[in-house]
């Protein structure tokens, strides 16, 4: 592991933050992601990388979770602060000429954005639509860096997004394309529940990529 200073703290809600650090030349595919761990501890954790692959800096995105043994920790740091980076690992790994048609569909649920965040820092003029469940409207993070009109927000616990229910409900109600490559980054129920819809759409199984964080 390699120790990375943190450059920088973003707040976006109470409990989700983008922690920004040295890059020290850590190459990375945009959709990897990386283990942190606090100098001096032994836990450690996933995080996808949230930042393109120019940029001279390393960002994650990560959600306080209650009780959790690391992201509570990780929200108290500061500028200065230290933390052990190890990686990049992972094969959620995206390159558009890798595919047959540039038709692409992004769900994500909370976090999960993330790498579809560094999909779009990294190909700007990626055609693609993005889906993604929050409870609150507030959790649109950074919805401001993918365009408003490419972004479907969809609200279980207010009537602020563009949908009111779950990525999932918004997804029945939607034709696709069956030569669409679609992208799905979250909880496992909502992958498992995704999975089912698109294939129950017409949409092949090797067209479907998944990144499950919990
Ligand atoms: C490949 C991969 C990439 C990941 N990328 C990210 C990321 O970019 N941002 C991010 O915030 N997390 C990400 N995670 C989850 C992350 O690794 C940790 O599991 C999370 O931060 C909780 O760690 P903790 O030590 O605080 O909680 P723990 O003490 O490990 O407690 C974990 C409990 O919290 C639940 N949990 C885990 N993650 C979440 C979550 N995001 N929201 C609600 N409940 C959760 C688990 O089901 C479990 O019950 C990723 C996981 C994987 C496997």
């Amino acid at each position: 592991m390699k120790k990375h200073i943190i450059t920088g703290v973003r707040y976006l809600t109470e409990f989700t933050f983008v922690l920004q650090m040295e890059r020290n030349g850590l190459p990375f595919q945009t959709g990897q992601f990386v283990i942190l761990r606090r100098p001096g501890t032994i836990e450690q954790r996933e995080y996808s990388v949230y930042s393109g692959e120019q940029d001279d800096f390393l960002e994650v995105m990560v959600r306080e979770v209650n009780d959790g043994k690391v992201s509570p920790r990780l929200k108290k740091m500061l500028p200065g602060d230290e933390l052990e980076v190890d990686g990049p690992f992972g094969f959620f790994r995206f390159q558009p000429t890798m595919f047959p048609t540039q038709k692409f569909l992004f769900v994500a649920t909370g976090t999960g954005i993330s790498p579809f965040h560094s999909f779009v820092k990294t190909y700007p003029e990626l055609d693609y639509k993005l889906v993604h469940g929050v409870r609150f409207g507030e959790e649109a993070y950074e919805h401001i860096h993918f365009g408003n009109e490419k972004v479907t927000l969809c609200t279980t616990g207010d009537n602020t997004g563009n949908f009111n229910g779950r990525v999932t409900d918004y997804l029945f109600t939607q034709k696709l394309d069956s030569d669409t490559q679609c992208f799905l980054c979250g909880n496992s129920e909502m992958i498992h529940e995704a999975f089912d819809i698109l294939t129950g759409k017409g949409i092949p199984v090797q067209n479907i990529y998944t990144e499950v964080y919990f």
